[in-house]
């Protein structure tokens, strides 16, 4: 099945500071995955080491059997060039704390840019950002300019445009923690919708409630390194 992510014995530092050290986490395909953990536990960077934005320095990532951001020749890894990085990455959705779109296009540009660049036909990119947006609760909004909107709309535009490559994987970084506190339930609702949608989803938040309600899997971080680890009941009721 597609989306299987295997994370093994992954370290990465900065400078001294080991900001991971010695992860290895295994998730299965179409799973949710709630990472939580204090302030500068390596939660963002290993969510960044899964689509390679951050290199590792010991260890290696496999999404169903690939290598990110290598390729295995026998025994030994070699880096992918740029342009095969960015191939790669189409499997695996990103979706930011501060949304990230693009301020100067309107909604639809900003959910078909990425698709037409990758060489799917105006049609169907079109086609299929008007489903996403159905998805998402915002199809009235096509026309918008994405900086007219809300914190919470731009997060679901963000969501619909992750959506947009068809990734077999979608991280997600704090994508509630810049929102003002009555938007955050709007968001939380579009990703607990994609909860049981096929795809792999890997989610770094503060949002316990939602943790309980659709996690898989939860996964605590402290000082780098992986302290506890399993289903919400286990890892979030404990005395
Ligand atoms: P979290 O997401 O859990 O808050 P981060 O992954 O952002 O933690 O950070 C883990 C640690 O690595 C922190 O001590 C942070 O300051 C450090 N760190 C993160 N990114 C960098 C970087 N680009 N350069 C130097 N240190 C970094
Ligand atoms: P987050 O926890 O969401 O990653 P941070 O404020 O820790 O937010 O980091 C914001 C950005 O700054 C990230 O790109 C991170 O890699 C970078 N960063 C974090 N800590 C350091 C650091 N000590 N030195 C340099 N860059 C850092």
């Amino acid at each position: 099945a597609a989306g299987h992510i295997a994370i093994t014995r992954v370290s990465k530092y900065f400078g001294k500071h080991k900001a991971l050290d010695n992860v290895s986490l295994e998730l299965k395909p179409g799973s949710v995955t709630v990472i939580i953990g204090p302030s500068g536990s390596g939660k963002s960077t290993l969510l960044r080491t899964i689509n390679h934005l951050e290199r590792v320095d010991e260890g290696f990532i496999q999404i169903d059997g690939d290598y990110i951001g290598y390729r295995r020749e026998g025994d030994k890894l070699y880096e992918l060039k740029e342009r095969e990085i960015l191939r790669q990455r189409v499997n695996v959705g990103y979706v930011f704390q501060n949304f990230n779109l693009f301020p100067h296009l309107t909604v639809l540009e900003n959910l078909i840019e990425a698709p037409i660049a990758h060489g799917v036909p105006r049609e169907q990119a079109v086609a299929r950002a008007y489903a996403l947006l159905e998805v998402v609760g915002l199809r009235h909004k096509a026309e918008a300019w994405s900086r007219h909107l809300s914190g919470g709309q731009q997060q679901r535009i963000a969501i619909a445009r992750a959506l947009a490559l068809e990734p077999k994987v979608i991280l997600f970084d704090e994508p509630t923690s810049a929102l003002d506190p009555e938007l955050v339930g709007e968001v939380l609702d579009v990703i607990k919708k994609l909860a049981r949608s096929g795809t792999t989803l890997v989610v770094v938040t503060h949002e316990i409630g939602f943790a309980r309600e659709v996690a898989d899997n939860v996964v605590f971080m402290v000082d780098g390194r992986i302290v506890e680890q399993g289903s919400s009941e286990a890892v979030l009721n404990r005395p």
